[in-house]
This record gives structure tokens, sequence and C-alpha cells, in this order.
């Protein structure tokens, strides 16, 4: 089963948000799939070094922590609100557990979740992935 590779030369193609969503959690480009997203822990490159898609117009901004903050905060917390209630082990412990944890989750969350949020913005043709088509004043 192939996917075709949608570029911005068929302007009107449809893209998929999942497939994109899912690339760039792996940290790869939303259009091909096989570059690297980031140059380094989430600074995204310029180009994608694969299929040479722009990947300067993205906005992801604020986004990526707020996600990761969410995510970690309502499955971390829960959990060790959890083990507290029924185990009532030492602080010490509690902490050598949830504090690597926390901190391992929200290292591993944010650029997945910057990804993400890159590809879910190259499939609805946000910002600077609407292609050279798109009206320059727009201010999608
Ligand atoms: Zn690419």
């Amino acid at each position: 089963m192939t996917e075709a590779v949608q570029t911005f030369g068929d302007s009107q193609a449809r893209r998929s948000w999942f497939s994109a969503m899912a690339r760039g959690m792996a940290h790869k480009c939303p259009e091909c799939g096989r570059g690297k997203l980031f140059s380094g822990y989430v600074k995204t490159r310029d180009n994608c070094p694969s299929c040479g898609l722009d990947l300067t117009g993205h906005r992801a901004d604020d986004a990526p922590p707020y996600v990761t903050i969410i995510i970690v905060g309502h499955v971390m917390i829960p959990l060790a609100l959890a083990m507290k209630q029924l185990f009532d082990p030492p602080i010490t412990l509690q902490f050598a557990i949830w504090l690597p944890l926390i901190v391992l989750a929200s290292w591993a969350l944010l650029p997945a979740s910057k990804g993400a949020l890159i590809g879910l913005q190259w499939a609805n043709r946000m910002h600077g992935f609407a292609g050279p088509d798109a009206d320059p004043d727009a201010d999608v």
C-alpha cells in the first residue's frame, strides 16, 4: 500500500491530518515522512532534508508546552495522588518515583507535541503551509 506524496504542486489535494500528525509525533516531515523535522531537541529545520518542504512557516509557538503540561498533569498527578492514597509511601520514595517520570514524560512529549502541531498546521494549510496559491494577505 502506497500513499501518494502530496506537494505544493497539487495545491488542491487533500492532506491527511492523521498521518501528518503521526509523522510529526515521530519527529518526521509531515509531507514525506522521511526527513527529520528537528535539528536539535525542538529546533525546527528550515527545510525537510528529504523532500525540501519549507518548514519555516509553522507557528507552533506556545502550544506544545501547553499540550505537554496538560497531558503530563492529567496523567502523572492523578497517578501520584492515587499512589499516595492507596499505599501512603514515604515522601522520599514518592519523589524518587514521580519526579523522574514527570521529567522524562515532559522531555519526550514536548518534541512529539510540537511535531504533531506542525503536522496539523501542514495538513490544514495553515500559516506558511498554505502554498504558493494562497493569498499572502490572509491571516489564517
Ligand atoms: Zn519531507
